[in-house]
């Protein structure tokens, strides 16, 4: 059998606002590394979701570090980056380590600390998970890509995967 814990987030949620702090602070988190796309506004929208600039805010308040990390381009990223005043690393490329790791070190917090967070199994979550930091899943679908075979495709892998977790968390 395939070993799919490597897929498999420390947590589940609908949407980023739904991570309160304190969930953030029973799981010591200290850092986050967000991605953007369908995790912090709908895909190439210049505009966060709702609740998000708000969430942004207490993260700030509690001294949490926040640094934004996208395998979009960097015309997107940093335009979005400014408007919510955070730092940023632009063309990501996750799931593999070397910017997840760079990331980390930006962040100058303990890497045991730091989470990241966001939409996609095989990027955020895989990529966390092989660069031991914690992984928060975001779950709540948005419209655009979803018509696409591959798109399609994947999102059921991903649903496999998610209620592996649930079992998990049942036991
Ligand atoms: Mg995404």
């Amino acid at each position: 059998m395939v070993k799919i814990k490597i897929f498999i987030p420390n947590k589940i949620f609908n949407k980023v606002n739904d991570i309160t702090y304190d969930e953030i602070k029973k799981f010591n988190i200290k850092g986050f590394l967000l991605d953007i796309d369908n995790t912090l506004a709908g895909h190439q929208d210049p505009n966060p979701f709702e609740g998000v600039v708000d969430w942004i805010e207490i993260l700030r308040k509690n001294d949490i570090k926040i640094l934004l990390i996208s395998n979009n381009g960097e015309e997107r990223v940093s335009k979005f980056a400014k408007l919510l005043k955070l730092d940023y690393i632009s063309k990501g490329n996750k799931p593999f380590k070397k910017n997840i790791i760079r990331g980390c070190n930006i962040l100058k917090v303990p890497h045991e600390n730091i989470c990241i967070v966001g939409d996609q199994i095989f990027t955020d979550i895989f990529g966390g998970n092989i660069s031991n930091i914690k992984t928060f899943l975001v779950t709540e679908v948005h419209t655009g890509l979803e018509n696409s075979i591959l798109f399609k495709t994947k999102r059921r892998i991903e649903k496999y995967i998610i209620n592996k977790y649930y079992k998990k968390e049942r036991r």
